[in-house]
């Protein structure tokens, strides 16, 4: 059975490893796209213990309200109308304002004094490039947010935070502390700060200023270029799996699968695995592709390169190194979780663990383990 697990208790031990890299800050939880494809209502229980939770749409946010999280929730590209805006007042959210159509509803319609819609994430582009006021623009914007009566969070978002040495990551700091003297100076000492992703909070420890916003690493993936998953001490919180779903010897000189893209250089052991990229497992993945089977009796895993095209529905493995008893009718796979991590699928597929998280399909089987 094709089946995506996923462990609560590894979340809760990845927020804390955020808790112990910026213990001053609070954590603003991030869990858009369904929380990176583990599902909201899986993940949020094991979230008690974060300060808010950051979500891309309002749909999102209704979701987790829904759930019963009534803390902090961040919309972070803000409302689309100004319909939207009225809706998030509605429920309690705090809206980033990162352009000036956002900050005419906000100053049209002002939620009522003790709405937590009265907190607003204030977005500058410090070089990004994608949202945010500049330098001049973020300044009268707060003015007039702080004379309507908003609390303000100072907010930008890193391009490069996973490389340590990227000389845009000095400059965005630059900027973004600059501008926050100045409103701290000029409007309120009051004024926060929210700056650092994942990768900030890891290579930017002196920059974590009011609020983080880790999202990868909760779900146990390394967010730095230079440090895996395991040397950060993340848990995975998801394990991808399927089975053995047919065994076979191929003949040196035959080819394996569509394309005829792999030939044996001798006669090997295949088995087939009932998961494909109908499933969410990346279709196109190098020589270095591998997949863990587990056997029944020790539960001890092996290794197993992936051979010939990923299909829809199956991929092919070989199992010639192992031993008759091992790999199976039924024995389970492992496409991701313990190993291969996620990670290292990804640079097998030349993509993110981002990606390979938000675009499981709806196939599998979702288990939720206990917290
Ligand atoms: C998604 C997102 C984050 C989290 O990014 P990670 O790289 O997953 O930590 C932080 N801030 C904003 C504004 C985001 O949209």
């Amino acid at each position: 059975m094709r089946t995506i697990t996923i462990q609560p208790k590894a979340l809760t031990h990845n927020l804390n490893q955020v808790k112990k890299l910026a213990p001053h800050s609070k954590i603003l939880a991030m869990v858009k796209s369904n929380a990176y494809g583990h599902g909201v209502a899986a993940i949020l229980p094991a979230l008690q213990q974060a300060d808010g939770i950051g979500v891309a749409t309002l749909t999102e946010a209704f979701e987790a309200r829904q759930l019963g999280w009534n803390k902090t929730i961040g919309l972070v590209e803000g409302a689309f109308t100004a319909d939207e805006w009225q809706q998030a007042i509605e429920h309690d959210i705090g809206c980033v304002i990162h352009h000036k159509p956002q900050l005419e509803w906000a100053l049209d319609n002002i939620p009522p004094a003790d709405s937590a819609s009265r907190v607003v994430w204030i977005k500058y582009n410090t070089g990004m490039n994608r949202l945010g006021f500049n330098a001049e623009g973020v300044i009268t914007a707060a003015k007039r947010l702080h004379e309507a009566g908003y609390q303000l969070i100072l907010a930008t978002h890193f391009a490069n935070a996973d490389d340590h040495d990227h000389p845009l990551n000095a400059m965005q700091i630059q900027r973004f502390t600059d501008v926050l003297n100045t409103l701290k100076e000029d409007i309120s000492a009051d004024i926060k700060g929210s700056l650092c992703n994942s990768a900030g909070i890891v290579n930017f420890s002196a920059h974590h200023h009011d609020w983080v916003r880790p999202g990868i690493i909760l779900y146990g993936s390394s967010p730095v270029i230079d440090k895996s998953a395991h040397e950060l001490d993340l848990q995975p919180v998801m394990s991808f799996s399927a089975q053995i779903i047919a065994l076979q010897t191929v003949s040196a000189n035959d080819a394996i699968g569509y394309g005829s893209s792999w030939t044996a250089q001798q006669d090997t052991k295949t088995a087939l695995v009932s998961v494909g990229y109908g499933d969410g497992y990346p279709r196109v993945v190098n020589a270095d592709a591998y997949v863990t089977v587990i056997d029944a009796d020790s539960n001890q895993g092996y290794r197993c390169s992936v051979i010939g095209r990923v299909a829809m529905d199956m991929i092919v493995i070989d199992v010639s190194a192992l031993s008759e008893d091992i790999a199976l009718l039924n024995s389970k796979v492992i496409l991701w979780g313990d190993a291969p991590r996620v990670d290292e699928v990804a640079t097998h597929a030349d993509t993110l663990s981002y990606e390979l998280l938000c675009r499981l399909s709806i196939r599998p089987k979702r288990i939720v383990d206990p917290l």
